[in-house]
């Protein structure tokens, strides 16, 4: 079973995937928790780079697929292949949201490389079982970003730049509206994890 949580930033999610991988490890499943971009060691000198080095879009695009590949074949396909829960933090709808809307990247050149790196030996592509959309207002996460932490270049954009994210992001609900589960970022943290925890037994896991 392989889940992914997306969202803009400030949304909230990161805090929901430590708390689902609890809850199934309580259940008796074994759970890779990981994130994107990064997760193996190269992939996480790649993020590094695509967060803070200023580049060209293609070249950021290219970074990113580039650690996807790496962390899929060294931890997300052997897992799931070991029959594991991989619970991944972003995975290529981010690359949509962000690069593609939020950057204004040609989502048809993302398709292609999604494509090249997701693509098993009989011709399906590798995706998330089921991807925990977490939504919150563009102003919101603004504000949230602005009162946190030291925003990476992503973080440190105006609201239009979350506007075009979150606008990616339902283009990727509307291709594939059976793999999404969208929840609604700005309810108290309990009813966020109610949410989180009825969109899993919904698939009956
Ligand atoms: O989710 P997390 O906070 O780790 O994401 C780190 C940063 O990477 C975020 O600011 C996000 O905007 C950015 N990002 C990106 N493109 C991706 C994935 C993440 O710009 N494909």
């Amino acid at each position: 079973i392989f889940i992914s949580f997306e969202g803009i930033d400030g949304a909230g999610k990161s805090s929901h995937v430590d708390a689902l991988a609890q809850a199934l490890r309580g259940q008796g499943r074994t759970v890779t928790v990981t994130r994107e971009p990064g997760g193996t060691p190269l992939a996480e000198k790649l993020r590094a780079l695509a967060l803070h080095e200023p580049m060209d879009p293609l070249t950021e695009a290219l970074l990113m697929f580039a650690a996807r590949r790496d962390h899929l074949q060294q931890v997300i396909a052997p897992a799931l292949d070991r029959g594991e829960v991989v619970l991944c933090d972003r995975f290529t709808d981010a690359t949509f949201a962000y690069q593609g809307g939020g950057r204004g990247f040609d989502e048809a050149v993302l398709a292609q490389l999604e494509r090249w790196v997701q693509q098993r030996p009989d011709g399906t592509l590798r995706q998330p079982d089921l991807t925990l959309l977490f939504e919150i207002a563009p102003t919101v996460a603004a504000q949230r970003l602005a009162s946190a932490r030291l925003p990476d270049r992503f973080e440190s954009q105006p609201v239009a730049f979350f506007e075009a994210v979150a606008q990616g992001y339902a283009r990727r609900v509307q291709g594939a509206p059976g793999r999404f589960a969208c929840i609604a970022g700005d309810q108290p943290r309990e009813a966020v994890w109610a949410a989180v925890q009825a969109a899993v037994r919904g698939r009956g896991w």
